[in-house]
């Protein structure tokens, strides 16, 4: 997909940022480097497309921040109150178009340009976003099954019971016919519904990379020490060493084919932690499960994705998230009552093949021969040995001691090497 406007959104308020006098924007991470310096970098490698900066408090601050590019790009003043009226005008003043709308205090460090190059051609909208330790403390996006987007959830409302919750970041991709169709209200929400009420499609992009929004003095501190201790580098970097953990018998205790949920307890603390640690080292990890009964028929597709929300809800009291979740529903010997035979098939995804690993590899930009496998099961030393990645065998277990210790070791030969 190609880029034809970048909207940048810099008008906030700041009310709650750490120092309301200056721009989000302009907020440093580290001596001589502060927020903004990620976003120029990013529209640096958009040459082609024409750039609007919508401002609104603090504009002379900003405009003298982006010093050139204050010349040659369009300079719109929020004059109504309101992201998404401002973005409808400033939208209304250029021609037809994809359009890359990105939110100034988000610190967006990914081969942004390489993602959206990716994309299908296509209408609709695409939103960036992560699986979080916190997503139903933002503005989330319910994905249900077959990866679709079901409904979009500001931090206000009260989170849905089912569905993985994707947490917004601040990068959307849109159209410029949507965008001057905004209503009041947040420029995310009243992009996702305008796109849905004209027919269009709505995607997201789960993102491994380091996109986090910089708006209180807490999210700011937390960045610029990830900043400082080489994480956000890291984990912004474009062929990274991953984990890939299996989920029954390793993650949590395996309770056979058909399990639908997923208690707290049945992830150890010692566990939780571990996963913390890689999560603020820059490591990603992914979760990677043969999920058999849903082509047995005992589970649905949307269960297994319940028992994923369950994971994401029960690290998450931890500080704790997985960066991806990718399953297997196929299963090749039929028999069973009720199975569903469109998944009864020989594929390449289910473990010990390799597909889950292909496929987050090339979501991810994964180098897999530097990633690490851990598992219960001959089918995960097989899809290691099928990838050229480290293998560790464990067991589940109460105290979480294996699990933790391999996720440790891991993490300490990426340092190394780092
Ligand atoms: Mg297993
Ligand atoms: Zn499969």
């Amino acid at each position: 997909m190609r880029i034809d406007q970048i909207f940048v959104l810099a008008g906030g308020r700041g009310t709650r940022s750490a120092d309301p006098s200056i721009p989000k924007f302009a907020q440093n991470l580290s001596s001589g480097v502060d927020v903004a310096d990620f976003l120029l970098q990013v529209l640096q490698d958009f040459p082609e497309a024409e750039t609007t900066w919508v401002l609104g408090e603090h504009s002379e601050s900003v405009l003298a921040r982006i010093g050139e590019r204050a010349k040659s790009d369009r300079i719109v003043f929020d004059q109504i109150s309101g992201t998404a009226n401002s973005l409808r005008e400033a939208a209304r003043e250029v021609g037809d178009g994809n359009a890359l709308v990105m939110l100034a205090d988000t610190v967006i460090a990914l081969p942004l340009r390489a993602l959206i190059e990716r994309l299908p051609e296509s209408d609709g909208s695409c939103f960036f976003g992560r699986f979080s330790d916190h997503a139903w403390d933002s503005d989330h996006l319910v994905i249900g099954e077959g990866n679709e987007v079901v409904n979009f959830i500001s931090k206000s409302q009260k989170r849905e019971a089912s569905g993985l919750a994707l947490a917004l970041s601040g990068v959307t991709i849109t159209n410029t016919q949507i965008l001057r169709s905004l209503g009041p209200g947040d420029a995310q929400e009243q992009t996702f519904r305008k796109t849905i009420e004209s027919g269009q499609n709505v995607r997201a992009v789960n993102s491994s990379w380091f996109l986090r929004d910089t708006g209180t003095p807490e999210r700011l501190q937390k960045v610029s020490k990830q900043y400082r201790d080489g994480s956000l580098g890291r984990r912004a970097s474009r062929l990274r060493s991953a984990i890939f953990i299996d989920r029954d018998g390793t993650l949590v205790p395996d309770k056979g084919e058909c399990r639908v949920s997923v208690n707290r307890e049945e992830i150890p603390p010692m566990v939780s932690e571990a996963i913390e640690s890689v999560n603020n080292l820059g490591i990603p990890i992914f979760l990677v499960t043969n999920q058999p009964g849903i082509a047995k028929g005992c589970i649905s597709e949307s269960q297994v994705l319940d028992t994923f929300q369950d994971i994401a809800e029960a690290l998450g009291e931890s500080g704790a998230f997985i960066d991806a979740f990718y399953f297997c529903p196929h299963h090749p010997e039929s028999g069973w009552e009720g199975e569903v035979a469109a998944l009864k098939i020989p594929c390449d995804c289910r473990k010990p093949e390799a597909g889950m690993f292909h496929k987050a590899a090339s979501d991810h930009l994964i180098d897999l021969r530097t990633s690490m496998v851990i598992g219960d099961t001959a089918r995960d030393e097989g899809a290691a040995a099928a990838i050229g990645a480290e293998f560790n065998l464990v067991a589940w277990s109460a105290d979480g001691k294996q699990v933790a210790k391999a996720i440790q070791n891991f993490a300490a030969s990426v340092l190394q090497k780092d």
